[in-house]
């Protein structure tokens, strides 16, 4: 934290809130740093919300909900197509501001602005999507039928590694079934969400249903405390996934919280390790590592299989295409800050003391021209052991830890026996295997020979374990119930002269 510094140093861009269609500046006296991670240099001051600040926000909310909530659904729908329409426009951009921000590079950023905006496409068939139940004379002249109404202002708490995507997942899904959104995105990298709702007041949509505050834990705590939040959608690290749903709910609130990750590949040896070793290479070291859907364990069926796709792997991991983040045809960036890459390397020389084997060390990667940015080489450790500390936690970076075991079985049970469960993959010509695998592993999202199961918008976004709380999963139906509470409505209507009769049904 800090105080701002644009006065000073035209490099760091000040930055604001966006609350009520206009940017609002902090009056809180607190900043947080924003740093370029290719550059090793700060480029930005957030301010840090204070708890009236948050209650502001959430007034100008909850003034511009009901109007937003009684539009009706296909005006929301058009609207919601002209963001797409804008948010294609703006792709470049966009994926430009979280590329100088977070680090990925700029065309893996381009594909996470693409699967924000597949969920605001899915967004537009809430005319269909939303529509209630209907049961006709389930009596004499009475019908039932439901409907699915807005919660009221929610909240939306975003991670750092996808500044695009999760507001969009959200906010997407939030503001299509009427609910007025208060948004407080990771202050590491905030410049894209505030892009974003800009964006979504050219396509149309009223000022004070997309705000965006910038903030810490005390804005966090602002949002999980005020009775006038109906619920919380959360992503980010399990410790604070766990907090945000035990505080939201013990306050009455609807919510869901995604955590962290810890993502096995099982490869049997009857797998193309070609395919593997080129899956790997990307769901392994692409945005180096930072990706809750990485896979950070493959698991090898048989040392014959691991010493294969080890040759495989070594090469190309030394050989990665390493650079600043904005520059095109690159694999890896540099991590996000320099704390999160000292805590990576960490983890890398506890995977050593622990008696894994480190077959290639990213730690000594430097690039000529950056050496303040935070890069880290790709880290390859073999001989992996289920109770290591290092294969127990998730890493967030750009390491790759390999397993070996005897059978397909003791493989799927290292995958449902570890506390995360987000994602899993198996890559195999056994299509029983593969069945089997996917039937019955204690993972929210499996792959089968393919690396990173994302599920499409028309789908959604899950992990069981530690790595979700809450009932609903992200986007796609689920995100429309997750955004919509159900009211059932019982009527009688009977022609004039028929009696109504209220006793209790009886058997005839
Ligand atoms: P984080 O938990 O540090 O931060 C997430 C959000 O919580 C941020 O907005 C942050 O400001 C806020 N926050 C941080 N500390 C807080 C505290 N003490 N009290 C209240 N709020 C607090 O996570 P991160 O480092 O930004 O993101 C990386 C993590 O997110 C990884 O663990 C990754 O696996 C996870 N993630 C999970 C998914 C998923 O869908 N399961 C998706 C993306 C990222």
């Amino acid at each position: 934290m800090s105080q701002p510094a644009a006065a000073v140093n035209p490099e760091v861009t000040q930055l604001t809130h966006f609350v009520g269609g206009e940017h609002v500046a902090g009056t809180s006296g607190r900043f947080g740093d924003v740093f370029n991670p290719s550059l090793g240099r700060k480029s930005g001051a957030a301010p840090l919300a204070s708890k009236s600040e948050i209650e502001n926000a959430i007034s100008v909310a909850e003034q511009a909900f009901p109007a937003w909530g009684a539009t009706s659904v296909l005006q929301r729908s058009r609207i919601m197509a002209r963001y797409v329409q804008l948010l294609y426009q703006h792709q470049e951009e966009l994926a430009e501001l979280v590329s100088k921000e977070h680090g990925k590079v700029f065309e893996d950023a381009m594909g996470e602005v693409l699967r924000g905006i597949e969920v605001c496409e899915f967004a537009c068939a809430a005319p269909h999507a939303q529509k209630g139940e209907f049961s006709d004379n389930v009596a004499r002249g009475i019908d039932i039928y439901s409907m699915r109404k807005p919660l009221g202002v929610v909240a939306g708490i975003t991670p750092f590694n996808f500044p695009a995507m999760i507001p969009l997942w959200m906010a997407g899904m939030a503001l299509i079934t009427g609910n007025a959104v208060v948004m407080k995105p990771s202050e590491k990298d905030p410049t894209c969400p505030l892009r974003l709702a800009e964006l979504f007041i050219e396509a149309g949509g009223p000022p004070g249903v997309f705000n965006i505050v910038n903030g810490d834990k005390e804005a966090v705590d602002t949002l999980l405390e005020d009775p006038r939040i109906k619920a919380v959608s959360f992503v980010g690290s399990t410790p604070i996934a766990k907090y945000v749903y035990a505080t939201a709910t013990a306050n009455g609130k609807r919510c869901q919280a995604m955590g962290g990750a810890k993502n096995h590949m099982l490869i049997l040896p009857d797998a193309d390790l070609d395919d593997v070793a080129n899956a790997l290479m990307g769901a392994a070291y692409g945005s180096a590592g930072e990706r809750c859907m990485a896979i950070s364990v493959g698991v090898c069926v048989g040392d014959e299989v691991a010493d294969r796709l080890i040759d495989k792997l070594k090469p190309r991991v030394e050989a990665l295409r390493i650079g600043p983040s904005l520059d095109r045809g690159l694999e890896m960036g540099p991590l996000v800050t320099k704390e999160h890459r000292e805590k990576v390397m960490n983890y890398i020389q506890m995977a050593a003391d622990e008696g894994s084997r480190l077959v290639v060390d990213g730690r000594d990667f430097v690039l000529d021209g950056h050496e303040e940015g935070y890069f880290l080489g790709g880290s390859l450790v073999d001989d992996v052991k289920p109770d290591m500390q290092s294969y127990q936690e998730e890493i967030f970076g750009p390491v790759l830890q390999i397993m070996r075991v005897g059978s397909f079985e003791e493989g799927a049970a290292l995958a449902t026996d570890h506390p995360y469960g987000n994602g899993t993959s198996i890559f195999t010509r056994n299509g029983a295997a593969a069945r089997t695998f996917a039937d019955k592993v204690e993972v929210g999202m499996v792959g089968i020979n393919v690396p990173i199961p994302v599920p499409l918008a028309f789908h959604s976004f899950g992990g069981w374990k530690n790595s979700a709380f809450g009932d609903h999963n992200q986007y796609g139906m689920e995100g429309l119930r997750f955004y919509t509470r159900v009211k059932t409505v019982t009527s009688r209507w009977l022609d004039d002269g028929v009696d109504a009769e209220f006793t209790m049904p009886v058997l005839k």
